[in-house]
């Protein structure tokens, strides 16, 4: 038996990230969602040296090959717990102003290596969708 659900205001950025399925991912992310967390899930992520999860907030650095505008040569994609936002998560990457591939592999990370961010395992449902992610991705694209 589990313990009494806890309410939603008290639960933890780490409970959040746990719970988040595909479904949740894209209504979060919104338009291209899919796409862009299916493209960012290709990109290798080193956990040890890339990410960082703590109470507040998951980090996510991706270098980069070109230093960008403001001098930055690598893209930080900050994901946190946000009373305001859909499905109580916000994130933001800072060097693109819009959803990026950033976001979509900081996504991926969080729903395909759940286990290794130390975040609890995926349900059955979110299995199946990951099984027809990968099903997709071996589709050719026709957009
Ligand atoms: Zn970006």
């Amino acid at each position: 038996m589990e313990p009494a659900t806890k309410k939603t205001n008290d639960l933890t950025l780490k409970d959040r990230l746990s719970r988040l399925n595909f479904q949740q991912a894209f209504k979060l992310l919104g338009e291209n969602s899919q796409r862009l967390i299916t493209k960012g899930g290709a990109i290798q992520i080193d956990i040890e040296r890339q990410v960082t999860l703590n109470a507040e907030q998951l980090d996510v650095r991706f270098p980069m090959a070109q230093t960008k505008a403001n001098g930055s040569h690598e893209a930080l994609v900050t994901i946190k717990l946000s009373a305001d936002a859909r499905e109580s998560l916000s994130w933001q990457c800072s060097v693109c102003d819009t959803i990026c591939e950033h976001v979509g592999a900081a996504f991926a990370l969080v729903l395909e290596d759940k286990l290794s961010l130390g975040l609890a395992v995926a349900s059955l449902a979110d299995s199946l969708a990951r099984l027809m992610l990968s099903t997709q991705r071996a589709q050719p694209q026709n957009s």
